[in-house]
């Protein structure tokens, strides 16, 4: 990543920054510039700390910007995102990235905070007939789950890696892939999360005939 003296920023206070899980956050910011949902923005306390990036999850048209994250114990950032409070500043770029280019008939597959873009997507009205496969560890860290739920129905997957057998899918999205009768070729592809996820789960696709021109990816390093 390059450092702050590289990339156009500003300092913007922060609206809220809501705990949703546990060491899970959604930071709200006034939304000063358009941006394509997908997008990025780099965010940092200082210009010491090399700048961070994290997808945009709200909607192009809200007034405010919303970035979920989750808090990494020997992280240099998220362990100061967690703390900051209403009024506070933080350093701010504008919104950047490619990873914006949705058809209808999408499967979005997600691990974790992965699922920000698409919410996004979801939110921006950007596709139509999305299904959405989210993998988690517990079920506090599906985030956005009642509205995707409402949204959606059956069309959104959870897959509980460490949940006991009850109403979710028990594995991981990979397993869970693997599996899945609906699979289709003709779909077309949305992945993003861990490089192990993203990597694992294209190999899954390729070997299920789904041509990588279909594959698209956001790997969250
Ligand atoms: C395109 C893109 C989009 C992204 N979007 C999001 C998003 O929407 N939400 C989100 O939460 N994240 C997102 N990320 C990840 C995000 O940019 C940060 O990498 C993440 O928040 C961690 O930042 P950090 O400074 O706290 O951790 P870092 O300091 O970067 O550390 C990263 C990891 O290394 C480990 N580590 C660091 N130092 C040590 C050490 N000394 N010993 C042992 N382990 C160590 C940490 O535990 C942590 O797991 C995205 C990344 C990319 C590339």
């Amino acid at each position: 990543m390059k450092s702050w003296s590289d990339i156009e920023h500003s300092k913007q206070r922060v609206i809220s920054n809501e705990r949703i899980a546990p060491g899970s956050h959604l930071l709200k910011l006034h939304r000063n510039h358009k941006f394509i949902a997908g997008q990025v923005i780099a965010l940092g306390i200082s210009a010491e700390i090399e700048p961070r990036l994290y997808s945009i999850a709200s909607a192009e048209n809200d007034d405010l910007i919303t970035i979920l994250y989750s808090e990494k114990a020997e992280g240099a950032l998220t362990p100061m995102l967690s703390n900051l409070k209403t009024g506070d500043t933080l350093l701010v770029s504008k919104p950047f990235g490619t990873f914006t280019a949705v058809k209808d008939n999408a499967v979005f597959v997600a691990t974790g905070t992965g699922i920000a873009p698409f919410m996004s997507m979801l939110l921006s009205n950007k596709v139509n007939h999305a299904t959405v496969i989210h993998g988690a560890s517990y079920p506090e860290f599906f985030y956005f789950s009642e509205y995707l739920h409402s949204t959606l129905g059956e069309r959104y997957i959870r897959c509980c890696s460490r949940c006991m057998p009850g109403c979710l899918y028990v594995g991981r999205v990979t397993k869970f892939l693997k599996e899945w009768d609906a699979l289709s070729p003709n779909k077309n592809y949305y992945l993003c999360g861990s490089a192990e996820m993203v990597v694992e789960t294209r190999d899954i696709l390729i070997s299920r005939g789904v041509s990588t021109a279909k594959i698209n990816s956001e790997i969250y390093f």
